[in-house]
């Protein structure tokens, strides 16, 4: 059986999809936010590798809790750079009636092989995905993640087009996000697609900055603030409206 390698657990989440939720985060991620809350997953390596079914018998510990709605989310890092795992780890939790989410930036989606056939199958064992636009132009979705979106956006594309529910989150940074143009443009995004449930604005906030400093990597937004409530109020009407 594969192991997936693993970064923390939480067996109490109430913000990572619907209901209260045993939260997984994975190891591995490609992009490089610059505001990013979990630096230290980012290289893939974990000494704490465990199997669907571990983490399974594991999870169902708490799963009194999880209630109607609840259920697991894997996050990350990015966790379908762990694709074969978290397909393993989602048929056999569809095997017992678990509600299942990811938590994505869809970095790694193609609709090149063997990629592509397998996320096809994974969507099967899927109720639920939590997909972040970073920056919904491409040249600056660059400078804040080190990577360009059109394979996200592809991959947006394609999930509207299965009509797989997704809800979108956008992080607002001042001076990067926080742009009404951007804005705008990232809504007429939003109204191309069919399976939004829902759009979440989440303010910048530095809770991140001190995994940087102890792993020795510059934190490049040193003195952004979070943004002004009324700033926060504008993104949310704007990519609600
Ligand atoms: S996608 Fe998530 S884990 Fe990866 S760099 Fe961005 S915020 Fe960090």
């Amino acid at each position: 059986m594969i192991k997936g390698a693993i970064h923390s657990i939480e067996t109490f989440g109430s913000v990572d999809g619907p209901g209260i939720r045993f939260l997984v985060f994975l190891k591995g991620c490609k992009l490089r936010c610059k505001y990013c809350h979990n630096a230290d997953t980012w290289d893939p390596g974990s000494e704490d590798m465990r199997t669907a079914q571990e983490l399974l018998d594991f999870a169902e510990r708490y799963r009194t809790y999880w209630g109607e709605d609840g259920g697991i989310t894997v996050s990350g890092g990015e966790p379908l750079l762990q694709i074969d795992f978290l397909l393993e780890f989602f048929k056999m939790a569809k095997e017992r009636g678990i509600n299942t989410c990811i938590d994505t930036a869809l970095q790694p989606f193609t609709k090149e092989e063997p990629f592509f056939s397998k996320f096809e199958e994974l969507m099967k064992y899927t109720d639920l995905l939590l997909v972040d636009i970073k920056h919904i132009d491409r040249e600056e979705h660059i400078k804040l993640t080190g990577l360009p979106n059109d394979n996200i956006v592809e991959g947006m594309k394609y999930l509207s087009e299965i009509g797989k529910p997704i809800w979108i989150r956008h992080v607002l940074v001042p001076g990067i996000t926080d742009n009404d143009e951007y804005l705008h443009k990232t809504k007429e995004f939003i109204d191309t697609l069919s399976n939004v449930k829902r759009v979440d604005v989440l303010p910048y906030h530095t809770l991140g900055q001190h995994k940087f400093e102890a792993l020795g990597i510059p934190y490049q937004l040193e003195g952004v603030k979070s943004p002004t409530a009324d700033r926060v109020e504008n993104a949310r009407s704007i990519l609600n409206g």
